[in-house]
């Protein structure tokens, strides 16, 4: 493998940079490249720091296909720079080296509720701004996903004790094991000062299969599972529903930890597969079993019990998956991790902002719900999706509010 200095002298700097371009974060990568090769590490770091607070774990977990290294032109017809190796260098050294900046207080009181990427996020600019802010988690350390879903073998953890104590440095007040919507209500916030309210309380509610069998002893959610394998027995056999990131975590986090046979099932075929390419040839590498076109329909004692699924793609290339209830199979399981997705909590039913069908908050482009002084961004908003769509939509709703803060009565 290249050297991290060879991947930045490959780099032609475009001036249109299209991994730029396909950033949601719009990382300014020409210009992070040239300060790398110059030697100005720091200047690099912040730069990279100031435009997107979590670069150093975006460099390590972004679908970099999809985003800057899927757009480098290098790649049409060779390797494309992979200039996220270089972010994980500069960013983490900025992180570890960083000072604390000077910054004048203005005394005005934020709530943030949710301490994952995007309730980080916010914190930080706010914090850099000289906001008072006070972040409720529900959990008892900050992260979200990060810490509570995403394997410590993808992304370690003593990063996101870096963010925490660099935030608490900057002055945060941080309420650990404090659910917003059960003790707390969002209108109980404003009279105790705060002028206004971000929530990022992400999608942390499993989707359920709806099947028979699902409440049985050894059937269990992908996300339950990632927060704790420690409290999980699963033996020897463990079939895993799903087709996303989250089935591809829980099967490579089941391998590792239980030592276990895990099949992967689902009703599409590989390359119909939500999870990133790279994930997926590591569960397999890693000796993950997929069995595709396979759809459960009942969750029995020891297996799951699956029919047929076929592809159907008609000439105008749309695809159909379509069942066919005479060839029906057993996948032998002692355990069951179903992964199919998220919806968010129950908690924001009750907290008096209004809700999409889905239950998300429902909120405008710039993040505003439909109650003055009340923002929110992230999971929430969009439904699952990655951490730097959160850390890009945050920022935007930053702006929005930062202005209505200004606004404000003292
Ligand atoms: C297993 C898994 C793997 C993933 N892998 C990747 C990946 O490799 N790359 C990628 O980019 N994305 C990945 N994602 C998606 C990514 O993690 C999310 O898009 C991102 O974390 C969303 O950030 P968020 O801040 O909106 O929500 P979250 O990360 O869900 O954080 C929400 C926080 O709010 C807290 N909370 C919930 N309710 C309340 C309440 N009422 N009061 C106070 N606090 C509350 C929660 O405890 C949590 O800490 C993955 C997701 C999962 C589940």
């Amino acid at each position: 493998m290249s050297s991290i200095k060879q991947e930045a002298e490959r780099c032609l700097k475009c001036k249109k940079a299209m991994c730029s371009a396909h950033c949601p974060a719009s990382t300014a990568v020409p210009q992070v490249m040239e300060l790398f090769l110059n030697g100005e590490i720091k200047k690099a770091g912040e730069l990279l720091f100031m435009n997107n607070p979590l670069s150093a774990v975006t460099s390590v977990i972004c679908p970099h296909e999809r985003n800057c290294a899927g757009h480098c032109v290098l790649g049409i017809k060779g390797e494309p720079v992979m200039f996220y190796r270089i972010e994980e260098y500069l960013s983490r050294f900025y992180l570890e080296t960083m000072d604390i900046p000077e910054i004048k207080k203005n005394g005005i009181k934020v709530a943030v509720a949710g301490a994952g990427p995007a309730g980080i996020t916010m914190s930080i600019l706010l914090l850099l701004h000289g906001y008072d802010v006070t972040l409720f988690e529900a959990q008892d350390n900050i992260g979200g996903i990060l810490r509570y879903g995403i394997p410590p073998f993808r992304l370690s953890r003593d990063l996101l004790e870096m963010y925490k104590d660099i935030m608490l440095r900057m002055g945060l007040h941080f309420r650990p094991n404090t659910r917003i919507g059960t003790n707390i209500m969002i209108e109980d916030l404003f009279p105790d000062g705060y002028k206004a309210v971000f929530v990022s309380t992400g999608t942390g509610r499993p989707n359920k299969l709806g099947l028979i069998g699902e409440t049985l002893g050894h059937v269990h959610f992908a996300v339950d599972y990632l927060k704790s394998p420690k409290a999980f027995k699963l033996g020897q056999q463990v079939a895993v529903v799903g087709a996303g990131n989250v089935a591809i975590d829980a099967a490579r986090t089941a391998i590792r930890r239980a030592h276990s046979h895990v099949t992967i099932l689902h009703f599409m075929g590989e390359d119909d597969m939500t999870a990133n390419r790279e994930e997926i040839e590591m569960a397999q590498i890693e000796g993950v079993e997929f069995i595709h076109y396979a759809q459960a329909v009942r969750i029995q004692e020891n297996a799951v019990r699956c029919v047929r699924v076929k592809r159907i793609e008609d000439e105008a290339g749309n695809v159909r998956f379509e069942e066919d209830y005479t060839d029906v199979f057993d996948v032998p399981a002692d355990s069951v991790i179903i992964a199919i997705g998220q919806g968010p909590g129950a908690d924001m039913q009750v907290a008096g902002v209004k809700l999409t069908q889905r239950g998300l908050l429902d909120v405008n482009e710039w993040g505003e719900t439909d109650t003055p002084g009340v923002y929110a961004a992230g999971d929430i908003v969009s439904g699952p999706r990655t951490v730097i769509e959160a850390v890009a939509f945050t920022k935007k709703v930053f702006q929005r509010m930062e202005t209505y803060l200004r606004e404000q009565p003292e």
